[in-house]
């Protein structure tokens, strides 16, 4: 979605015309601004990503197992 800088904000791709400027100060719009910022707040939240504790994979591992066994039991349910 094109983003112009200077009003801060994203502009519906029915308001920008052909020349691709912003309706409201007509600066030139960032299309791919979307995109960066993603890339940006994805960044920053990798920085700031903790250690997963121990106890949460273990939990992890054993919900997986179950379910597992549940899609195990669930499939022979059906054969039989
Ligand atoms: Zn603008």
């Amino acid at each position: 979605m094109p983003f112009c800088v200077d009003c801060d904000r994203y502009i519906s791709p029915g308001l920008v015309g052909h020349d691709q400027a912003c309706p409201t100060c007509g600066r030139p719009l960032e299309v791919g601004a979307l995109q960066e910022r993603a890339e940006a707040l994805l960044a920053e939240a990798d920085d700031e990503r903790l250690p997963i504790p121990w106890h949460l994979k273990l939990l992890a591992a054993g919900v997986a197992l179950y379910l597992l066994v549940r899609l195990w039991q669930g499939i022979s349910w059906l054969a039989n």
